[in-house]
Order: C-alpha cells, then structure tokens, then sequence
C-alpha cells in the first residue's frame, strides 16, 4: 500500500487527537521515548500523526521521519526552543533571576520552508545565542517565522510564566508579539493538563485570551516516555545523566502523566474544550514536509555507516569530532567555548541534514589508507571552510587560520552532501578503491 493511501488508511480509523509536544530520545538520555517503540504505540493508539519537539535540538529529525514512514505515520517535525528572556537579545549573557529566564516554545515545520527556517533557528541558536542553553531571541524567530506553526508551549512558555506571575497585562502583550509574528492563523494557546494548579490557572487564562484575540486552543501532553510505567526510570535518566541546571529548569515539566496518552485519555481531559482536541488534527493535517529520503533508507541512495559497539550514528561521530578536536587544538580545546560552540554547530548541521554517514565514510576511508601509509589528503575544494573535516584528519588546515566560512562548505540550501575532493597516491589507488567496495558496495565510488 502506498504511504499516502496508508495515511489516509490510519486517519480515517483514528480519532481525531494527535500529540504535537513530544520528546524523544534526543531529548534525553535513556531509552525512554525510542523512536522505533514510539512509532509502535502510535501506530497501535491510531494515530495518524505525530510530531517531535526535543529540547534546543533536532538531531531525530532523520530518523524520526525514516520510522514513521515506515510505519505509515505522517512525521511532524519540530522543536521546543528555549527563547531568551523578554527584551533579552541572544547575544546577550545575562544569568537568569527567578522572573527572567529563558522560556520554552513549540515550533512544527508546516512545509519545507518552515523545516528550513527550523534548521536556521536551531543552527543559529548553538552558533550565535548559545548560553547554557542553545537560546533564540524574538526578533530572529520573525526572521526566520516563515512556514512554521507556532504552540504557546508548557508551563514554562513566556505567556504561561507571565500569566503565573500575575502579570496579564505583559501577557497579553507577549500573546499579542507572537500572533505579530506567525500571524494569526499559525499561532495556537497550548494547553496542557497533567493535575497541576499551575497548568488549570494557566488553561483558564487561555481560554479568556482565546476568545478576545480569536486564536485557537490547543490541547497537548509534553509527552516524555512512552508509558506511565517508564516515568521511574525516565527520572532516573535525568537524575544521572543531565546536570542539575537543566534538571531545575524543567523540573516541572516532568509529571508522571507526561505519557503518550491515547485519543481516548486525551479527549477525556479536554472534554469542556473539543476544539482544542480538533485543533490537533487540524495542525497535522496543514504540516507536510517533505525531506526527500527513501523509507527504508536513512540516506537515499548513499551508504550507511555502521558504527561500533552499539553506538547511535550521531553519537559516534560527535565522539570522533571530539577527540580530534582535542588532539588538533590540545588544551586551547578546553578552554574555547567559541571554538566548542563552532563544532557544535557545525555537526548539528551536518546531523540535521543526514549527512553525518557520508562523513564518517570518508573518515573512515582516509584512516584506513593511513594506517596503511598510503598516501591521501584532500587539500583542494571547499572541505577546506569545515572545521569537522580538519577535526577528522580530512583536510590539514585549520579553517580559522585564513577566516574561512563553514556557510561556503553546507548552507541550509544543500540537499545533498558536498563534494570533498580525495587525491590518492597513483602507486596504491587501486587498494583502496577495493576497500572502498568490499566495505561500501559500488555505489561508493560515484560519491
Ligand atoms: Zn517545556
Ligand atoms: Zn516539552
């Protein structure tokens, strides 16, 4: 059956709630939200959709679309950035007091320009705005606003921290920014309910700037794990495995109720508000981004790399940037939050774009060769702009040293990897060529 006809399929059996705030595994760590398992319970809940919304990143993003598409659900891709504080801008490093914090924002990708937009944001969050927290400011999200839907977020969202504080009147007016920005039709009041006080004062509020400003209500559970049963050892994860400034800030997000709730659960919840449930439906069905990847291929028609020891792809090449960032800058690596926040940003766009097997073959390519002594290098093109491919043992000059720009090497237009010229010693060519193949097949050698 085709995808789109299986889409259809599913909707038509479903009811109509579809969560459009979840974190995956890319959220945190732990296995709580695997994406394989999340696809499993969504297909067996009947949902026809559902969106991803980690924290500050998109990392999923590939494999999140991949499994879904497998399993016949429509991807919704998006984020939950962390916004500075009002009148904050994001170059800004001011420590957060108890009223001014960074706040959190749910962010789906309607199209293809809104998936872009969201890489813009989130790349430029790690590059340009980053502070504890990979934090974007106002007045880059009009930016880049574009084809994007925007949730007023959780508790922690501006309008909810606002509307806490008893502060209505800057609520209204950070409501009335947002709607500004995405326009009415793209702007929804998020509303959750997992028993807190907190959330029913803020639902009632909602309610109120819903109807004085027309803008939609949209119910959503922050979901976290997949079953309510996981939320012991999903707080485990977070006890051991994030720091304690990250654990502070969403502490309250995280409610035994932060489950994937079914239609049913979610429609019980809302039953005084159905147009928030609709509304969920209504959201999935405008977003439709396209990202161009085969279903049973996580890179189309390139080969992918398998790394060792159980590793996530993405995980072991961050780990391999690294440790050659460490042996190519020694201690100035340690010491460099601009140097780390470059490579940060640098890989994340590389992750988000689904080329991350493409340079890990390469790598792998000239560690073989030169573990053989032959002889490899790649001195000519613009691998030169990248400091991932001087980190890997790529290229050999540092990209800083002539102020290159990483923007000449990947841009937020590439669709498909860019060209990293190889020169191979003429004499031993042909050992590798046959490495190449054993290891990749020959649609390697067309790359
Ligand atoms: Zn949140
Ligand atoms: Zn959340």
């Amino acid at each position: 059956m085709q995808l789109v006809e299986r889409f259809k399929f599913i909707t038509m059996l479903s009811n109509p709630f579809i969560h459009l705030h979840l974190h995956t595994e890319y959220s945190m760590l732990g296995k709580a939200m695997g994406i394989k398992q999340l696809m499993q319970k969504a297909a067996h809940c009947k949902m026809s959709a559902v969106a991803m919304t980690d924290h500050g990143n998109i990392f999923g993003a590939i494999e999140f679309y991949r499994e879904a598409m497998q399993a016949g659900i429509k991807p919704i891709l998006g984020c939950e950035v962390y916004l500075t504080p009002p009148g904050v801008r994001l170059t800004e490093h001011r420590p957060d007091s108890k009223n001014r914090r960074n706040s959190h924002l749910t962010l789906l990708a309607q199209n293809n320009t809104g998936w872009h937009n969201l890489i813009k944001l989130v790349g430029k969050a790690h590059q340009n705005g980053f502070y504890r927290k990979p934090r974007i400011d106002k007045e880059l999200l009009a930016e880049h606003s574009e084809g994007l839907i925007c949730l007023s977020g959780c508790i922690n969202g501006e309008i909810n921290q606002l509307i806490l504080q008893e502060q209505i009147g800057a609520a209204r007016k950070s409501l009335e920014e947002f709607s500004d920005i995405f326009g009415r039709e793209d702007f929804f009041l998020e509303i959750h309910d997992h028993g807190l006080k907190q959330q029913h004062v803020c639902t009632r509020q909602m309610v109120k700037f819903g109807k004085e400003f027309d803008l939609g209500l949209v119910a959503a559970n922050d979901v976290h794990f997949i079953e309510q049963e996981y939320f012991e050892g999903h707080e485990e994860a977070v006890r051991r495995g994030v720091g304690s400034l990250q654990r502070d800030e969403c502490r309250i997000s995280y409610s035994p109720e932060s489950y994937f709730k079914t239609s049913e659960e979610m429609a019980g919840l809302f039953k005084s508000l159905p147009e928030a449930i609709c509304n969920t439906q209504i959201i999935a069905d405008r977003c439709e981004v396209s990202m161009g990847l085969s279903s049973t291929s996580m890179l189309g028609d390139y080969p992918v790399f398998d790394p060792p020891n159980d590793l996530r792809r993405e995980e072991y090449f961050r780990k391999l940037c690294f440790e050659g960032f460490r042996v190519r800058y020694g201690a100035r690596a340690d010491r460099s939050e601009g140097l780390k926040a470059h490579l940060d940003f640098e890989i994340d766009t590389i992750i988000a774009k689904g080329f991350d097997s493409y340079f890990l073959i390469i790598w792998d390519i000239f560690k073989w060769a030169r573990d053989r002594g032959i002889i490899i290098n790649s001195g000519r093109g613009t691998a030169g702009n990248c400091l991932v491919t001087y980190v890997l043992g790529i290229t050999d000059f540092n990209p800083f040293s002539c102020g290159l720009s990483f923007s000449n090497f990947i841009n937020s237009e590439c669709v498909s990897p860019p060209e990293i010229n190889i020169g191979l010693c003429l004499v031993r060519r042909d050992e590798v060529i046959e490495y190449m193949q054993q290891k990749y097949g020959k649609s390697l050698l067309s790359i």
